[in-house]
């Protein structure tokens, strides 16, 4: 008998488990199993042979329609050449062979069906595979007699096929450990009652080697119950022992900082943000850490939530510090907070209010002087607030008592920093506010950001001006470029300013700052031209479209101090355009900016326009986003650069984003490793299932947070604990 943990060489031996190792990472009796088949032949159903693509690696049911077989031209030796058929296209698989093939031939009779698999290739206009593996579907000679057993049985199971291996060896390998498995079903039974699933032996013996349809559908269904149960029998542990940890109670003090805040804000708070700032008030008060997402569209006001956080915390006594995804974003953050905050922030100056106290900037480009003060600001706790890129991340930084980390943008750290930051707390665990503007749809919150409560601001303060989009076909109509470039003077001429942003610096062969589709969605299609760059695009404006008006350029490798000053242009108004890359995607906030123009915006992700887009319309005057592509009318980059023009919902967009990407992509971005434990599960197909999984498992966790009474279901915990682990510390 085997279980799922022992390794496939004791089971099938060594030969086929170094193979499945060498071609599929493949160890033990559960990887193997977890290998679920892509998809499923059936008996007489052919497969549609015009969906095959070149260079893929395919296992192919198909009728043999005729053979060739003719001497090779300069040497010795023979092509032999089977054509197979689905009904409509054809396939060529190709031998070549030192001596006759008459063998071959008469094996492969025309008439007979089989599997097929190689790699797909075109010769001569002709789609092959050339020299494939093959099996014969029919009764007859000894290798083929399971096969047959098997075909009968009317479905085949279709293995994601790769060089070394083909879709049948694997099967062949499963069925044999299948025939020794001895799984211990992790599921209580009284879950599995409840919601008529079948034991897990059962289903994996039905998703790789069904009887019918209806076996494959049960078996598909438990399987993915698990993976949505696992994963949110984690989660509630995670918010457990969150719940379990010590933190120093801040509560809100009267007559302190917030309050004069409050006095000084120069408008009133949304319902949604007083709402969301009563959540994280009281929960800042408990004993226990909070751990709380914050989500709301850009302009929505998340930042003066979080500062009234910070000062809460500075008012019972503590710190805080606020994690910006860039130097820019620290700096902005800087700013506005100290400006806000005046004389509340100039603790020892002349002028500063009483109990005021400190706001430090430190990022990873300070100068040692600046640097060493505002290490020691940190450390003393002179600074009440501490804003910074992930500098602050070092070891080095230490805090007199950090009591808040408020972290900018979720999706740019994972759980890994959040962890760092909180071990500078000391003893107790600091409060954790997540801020994010990319919104995020309930089952990835259930899942993704499972062990964070959330809060929502759905509204925009009052006085937003809307943004206009619009998709601008530069390959099909040229001129439509001209009149972008009319609209930003416009803008200027109306005494306002834009934004242009390119996918790539330029100037050498670098990339973008953002790597534009990488995390977000990406090109469809690799071009021969290379994305428009920043560099390029500011001379060429500056010598024809845009003479005459004030540029300026910003991307990543700008030195900090440059990058700063170039922002601080803009944001006076002494400058009227800013070439730039997705450096100012989140947070940048200049009201007086109108347009966005955004060059090869194919090449961005729905969400990232949708940020991008968020820059423009933030104070009294209509924004304007211009989506510059070449794409072609009908393409899939510019079905979506339609969807972000025909829509300002978040929402929307990030569902439609999600659907458009591989679930492992999104899982993957924001949290290293959770891709693998998700094979059949979808986030917007499985929303239901989810959302029952995790009441369900909240409830046997509360119960019994370690699993005592549940040790199989405790081992597959640690199973998919262990391949996170493992997954991240690769990555790292
Ligand atoms: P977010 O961080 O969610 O993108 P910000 O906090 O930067 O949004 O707010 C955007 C702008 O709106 C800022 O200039 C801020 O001062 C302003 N603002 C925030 N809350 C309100 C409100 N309730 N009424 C009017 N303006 C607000
Ligand atoms: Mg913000």
């Amino acid at each position: 008998m085997a279980t799922l943990e022992d390794p496939l060489r004791l089971v099938i031996g060594d030969k086929a488990a170094k193979r499945l190792n060498s071609a599929l990472e493949l160890q033990t009796v559960g990887d193997l199993l977890r290998h679920y088949p892509r998809r499923y032949e059936t008996r007489g159903e052919l497969t549609d042979l015009a969906s095959l693509h070149d260079g893929e690696y395919v296992t192919v049911q198909a009728e043999i329609a005729k053979v060739t077989s003719r001497p090779m031209r300069n040497r010795r030796g023979s092509i032999f050449e089977a054509t197979v058929t689905d009904g409509h296209g054809q396939l060529a698989l190709t031998f070549f062979s030192r001596g006759r093939q008459d063998w071959r031939e008469r094996q492969l009779a025309p008439g007979l069906h089989g599997l097929f698999s190689g790699q797909v290739s075109t010769f001569r206009g002709k789609r092959q595979l050339a020299h494939p593996e093959y099996e014969l579907l029919s009764d007859g000679d000894g290798d083929g007699a399971h096969r047959a057993a098997e075909y009968a049985a009317q479905i085949i199971p279709v293995y994601p096929a790769a060089k070394e291996i083909t879709s049948w060896q694997i099967a062949d390998s499963v069925r044999v450990v299948l025939d020794v498995l001895d799984v211990a079903d992790p599921m209580p039974r009284a879950i599995r009652e409840a919601h008529g699933l079948c034991g897990l032996a059962d289903a994996l013996r039905g998703i790789h080697r069904p009887i019918d349809w209806a076996d494959k559908d049960r078996a598909t269904a438990r399987l993915k119950w698990d993976e949505a149960f696992l994963l949110q029998a984690v989660l509630a542990q995670r918010r457990l022992a969150a719940v379990a940890y010590s933190a120093t109670p801040r509560p809100r003090v009267s007559g302190g900082l917030l309050d004069a805040y409050d006095a000084r804000l120069p408008f009133e708070l949304t319902v949604g943000q007083d709402l969301a700032g009563t959540q994280i008030g009281d929960e800042l008060a408990l004993d226990h850490p909070m751990h709380r997402l914050l989500q709301g569209e850009v302009g929505s006001g998340k930042t003066v939530i979080a500062v009234r956080a910070m000062l809460q915390v500075v008012d019972a006594g503590g710190q805080a510090v606020l994690l910006a995804p860039t130097e820019v974003l620290a700096q902005q953050h800087y700013r506005s907070i100290t400006e806000q905050l005046g004389p509340l922030a100039q603790a020892g100056e002349l002028g500063g209010a009483e109990h005021a106290t400190r706001v430090a900037l430190l990022t990873g480009s300070l100068g040692a002087a600046a640097r060493r003060r505002a290490l020691l600001e940190a450390a003393s706790g002179t600074a009440g607030i501490v804003v910074g890129t992930h500098a602050l991340l070092e070891e080095k930084v230490q805090f007199a008592d950090l009591g808040l980390v408020v972290i900018d943008e979720q999706h740019r750290f994972g759980v890994q920093q959040r962890d760092a930051l909180r071990e500078k707390a000391g003893e107790g665990r600091p409060h954790v506010l997540v801020m994010t503007a990319t919104p995020i749809p309930r089952t990835v919150a259930m899942t993704v950001f499972g062990d964070l409560e959330m809060s929502t601001l759905t509204e925009l303060p009052a006085g937003r001006s809307p943004i206009a989009t619009h998709v601008v076909p530069a390959a099909e109509k040229p001129h439509y470029l001209d009149r972008v470039w009319e609209r930003v003077r416009e803008e200027t001429a109306h005494g306002r300013q834009s934004y242009v942003v390119c996918p790539r610096i330029g100037g050498d062969t670098s990339d973008g700052d953002g790597a534009p589709g990488q995390d977000d969605g990406g090109p469809d299609d690799e071009d021969t031209r290379p994305p428009i760059a920043v560099l390029d695009l500011a001379a060429e404006l500056e010598q024809g479209p845009l003479a005459g008006l004030r540029l300026a350029v910003l991307h990543g490798r700008l030195p900090p101090d440059e990058k700063d000053r170039a922002m601080l242009a803009f944001a006076d108004g002494s400058v009227d355009v800013l070439v730039t890359t997705t450096v100012v995607e989140v947070g940048v906030d200049v009201p007086n900016a109108t347009a966005m123009v955004i060059m090869d915006a194919d090449r961005f992700g729905v969400s990232q326009l949708h940020q991008l887009r968020g820059r423009v319309g933030r104070g009294q005057h209509e924004g304007l986003c211009l989506l510059v592509t070449e794409a072609e009318a009908d393409s899939k980059s510019r079905q979506r650069l339609d969807a972000v023009a025909a829509t300002l919902d978040g929402f929307k967009l990030s569902r439609l984003d999600l659907e458009q990407r591989r679930e492992g992509d999104v899982l993957g971005a924001a949290q290293a490793g959770r891709k693998s434990s998700l094979r059949l599960l979808t986030l917007l197909a499985d929303e239901e299932l989810i959302g029952r999984a995790r009441h369900d498992a909240a409830e046997l966790v509360a119960a019994d947070p370690a699993l005592a009474g549940e040790p199989a279901l405790a081992a597959a915990i640690r199973v998919l604990l262990d391949q996170e682990r493992a997954e991240f510390l690769e990555k790292a």
